[in-house]
């Protein structure tokens, strides 16, 4: 039995259907024999959205609210998909960062993760629940809400996956890899099968915008193999690891 962090980006998660989606591929990997810890993002533009509305109301709100706003995203994220997950017939619970031990500094807007309490999300694996986790969230010392800075879910799967020793960890994008050139843009890009850490935060430094960098500085401090994947094509993605 392997245990497997899933993370699962924003336009991954944006309706109804693309939650159920998601749903059956954690279902799936739960259902070959394994331990399953997803993290997910905000569906959509939520974030964004919540940004907006902020500035609608207060140009000048301070971080410490703003991050008490935009942690609402990832929460609406868990919980329907926890929901969907379980009209599949499958044993789940959604948990915000708090919830999963997720403790911060207190540089609201872009708070860096200080250790994770794993207790909660050992005691619910031993349960045989799928875990489904808030991504971009913890809590400081003041027992406030932080977020981890845009793209942050990133980071708090590969801090899961060190945390835990996952065996894998798969971030579920909306591009079936990582590519040579964005293939969005340009036409021959091709999908690369294997990458260095270094190479990909080279990647990211270009314009890149596959991996959050910290997630990336993370998983080489702690070697976690990560894998970049589509959500919406289930091919092999491409793997970041030392040596490649
Ligand atoms: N929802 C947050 C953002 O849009 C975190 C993330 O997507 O990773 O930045
Ligand atoms: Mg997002």
């Amino acid at each position: 039995m392997s245990l497997i962090v899933q993370k699962f980006g924003g336009s991954s998660v944006a309706n109804a259907e693309r939650v159920m989606n998601v749903a059956r591929i954690v279902t799936d990997t739960y259902k070959a024999g394994n331990e399953v810890v997803v993290v997910v993002s905000a569906q959509g533009d939520t974030t964004d959205d919540l940004i907006a509305k902020a500035q609608e109301i207060n140009p000048k709100a301070k971080n410490r609210e703003i991050d008490q706003l935009l942690a609402a995203g990832e929460q609406i994220s868990i919980s329907l998909l926890a929901m969907a997950i379980e009209s599949l017939g499958f044993p789940v619970i959604s948990l915000l960062g708090w919830q999963a031990g997720f403790n911060t500094n207190s540089v609201y807007g872009s708070a860096r993760i200080k250790n994770i309490k794993p207790n909660r999300l050992q005691a619910e694996l031993a349960r045989h629940n799928i875990v489904v986790v808030a991504g971009f969230q913890g809590i400081n010392r003041y027992d406030d809400l932080t977020t981890l800075g845009r793209g942050g879910s990133d980071t708090s799967a590969v801090a899961i996956a060190a945390a835990l020793h996952a065996d894998k960890c798969q971030i579920f994008t909306d591009v079936e890899g990582v590519y040579t050139a964005d293939p969005r843009k340009v036409e021959n890009a091709r999908k690369l099968k294997e990458i260095t850490y270094d190479e990909m935060l080279e990647l990211a430094t270009l314009g890149a915008q596959v991996l959050n960098n910290r997630s990336v500085e993370m998983a080489k401090k702690y070697s976690v193999e990560l894998e970049v994947l589509s959500s919406l094509n289930p091919i092999p993605g491409t793997i970041v690891k030392e040596v490649a």
